[in-house]
Order: structure tokens, then sequence, then C-alpha cells
């Protein structure tokens, strides 16, 4: 049965699993599944992030990981790990050649992502985050169907608000029965570094509209921020302490 619960290997217990979705590609939802890990790592929790967002496999990258290669050891494979104690699992952890895209057919996406959950030697986690390829079709579909998950966390930018492209992730989400911990937007607004005056570079917010319609919590609203940017392209992510996004009383 493919749409069966699958379950991490004997060697590894991963206490809560929570997958990271946005409406479309481009919107910052690895940027936010990296600050989600990092907010929980800096408070001593144990994280692991599974990267299966194949058509863009940015994790490995910002945490500076890009040129290591993934090792089989005795009891599967093994994760990389973060500076910071991260550990992270990517296809681009997997490929010698990182330019090259991945011509996988969603079946084949769909399998790797679970081998990636079942076969990978996470340890002991508080925490698994799951950051999903953009958009609502098959590879999502799968992994909201077969990984236990414990909840979703949906990523939005001010535009796809207005274009309702995020409903269709809460939609999706409660088809699914999937809890939704909340709503975090990104690139909501700019802060000018020498005046202060913020600059709503994609116009007013609807943030606090959605979630007084839908009940579901405002995470956090990040501003656009090249600070950020700097660090994410060094592949320091971990060093940029501005922005935390706690996951709403769920520890
Ligand atoms: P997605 O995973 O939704 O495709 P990413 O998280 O990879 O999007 O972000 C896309 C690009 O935008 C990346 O280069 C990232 O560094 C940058 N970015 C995302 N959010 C911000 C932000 N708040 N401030 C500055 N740059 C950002």
């Amino acid at each position: 049965n493919p749409f069966e619960k699958v379950e991490v290997n004997s060697f590894s217990t991963v206490d809560k699993v929570f997958a990271i979705m946005s409406g479309k590609g481009g919107v910052g939802k690895s940027s936010v599944t990296s600050l989600v890990a990092t907010t929980l790592c800096r408070k001593g929790k144990r994280v692991g992030i599974l990267d299966a967002d194949f058509t863009g496999p940015s994790i490995p990258k910002v945490f500076g990981l890009n040129e290591n290669m993934a090792r089989t050891g005795p009891m599967g494979i093994v994760p990389e790990v973060t500076a910071g104690g991260i550990k992270i699992m990517s296809i681009n952890l997997l490929l010698e050649k990182k330019d090259h895209p991945v011509i996988w057919r969603g079946p084949i996406l769909a399998n790797t992502v679970k081998q990636f959950f079942t076969e990978v030697v996470w340890g002991d986690l508080d925490y698994l985050l799951i950051d999903l390829p953009p958009g609502t079709g098959d590879v999502p579909l799968t992994i909201m169907q077969s990984l236990p998950l414990d909840g979703i966390v949906i990523v939005s930018s001010p535009q796809d608000l207005v274009k309702l492209i995020v409903t269709k992730s809460i939609k999706m989400a409660e088809m699914l029965k999937i809890p939704i911990i909340g709503i975090v937007e990104n690139m909501s607004y700019l802060e000018c570094p020498d005046c202060k005056k913020i600059i709503k570079v994609f116009g007013e917010s609807k943030i606090e509209q959605v979630a007084r319609e839908t009940g579901i919590p405002v995470l956090a609203r990040i501003p656009i921020d090249p600070v950020f940017t700097e660090l994410c392209d060094q592949g320091k992510v971990e060093n940029y302490t501005k922005v935390k996004i706690s996951l709403n009383g769920i520890q």
C-alpha cells in the first residue's frame, strides 16, 4: 500500500515531524525551514532537516555543506551535520554534480523522500523538519500521506495571500487531516537601513485577515533583509540571529 505510513529505522527515534509548505517556489520556504531549525537548535533541541525540495535543494548550501557528500555507514545513510549540530539529508548530498537537474518522475522522487525518512540514520531527534517541494503536487501529496506528520507550517509572501495561492495549501492540509501549526509571512516588508522607514514592497499585508478567517495563527512576519541573503550565500545561516520562528507553543 503506497499510502501506508512509514517509520524511521530502529537506530533512530524522531519525536515530532513537521513539514514546511508553500504554494509556489521562491517565497522562502527553505529559508523558513532553516530559521525554524536554528531557533529550535539554539533552545537545545535535537533537530534534523529532510530536504525534499528536489527542484531546488538549497538546504545544504545555506548551512555550508554544499561540497559534502553523504556517507553510507553500517546502519544506513549517515546525515551530514551542520556547525550548530543540525542533521541534514538532501539529494544534493548524494549527487556528484550538484548543478545537474534531478530529472526523475514523481513516484521515484516520492520513494526517495520515503527512503530519506526510513533509511537515514537520524539518531535521536526532537524535531525532524521536512522542506517540501513547492505547490500541491504529487510529491507533497505522497509525503503528506505516507510520512507520520505532526503538523504543517505554511510559508507565503504578501502577494500569495492576495492571489489565494496560500488557500490551496491550507485546503490540502485540511483535506489530508494534518494540523496546520501556523503561517509564516516572508518578505513582508523592508526596513531602510538609514532612516528605518518601513517599505511594504509587496503592498499591504493580508495576513491578519487570513489568520482571522481561517483561525490559523501567524508564527512570524519576516522582513526582506540583505544580511540574511548574504549569510545564506556564505553558508552561514546559523549565524543569523535577527529572526526567530517558534512553533507556537509546541515544545
Ligand atoms: P523557496 O524555498 O520558497 O524556493 P528560498 O528560501 O530558497 O525559497 O528563498 C529564495 C531566495 O530568496 C534565496 O536566495 C533566499 O536567500 C532569499 N530570501 C528568502 N527570504 C528572504 C528574506 N526574508 N530576506 C532576504 N532574502 C530572502
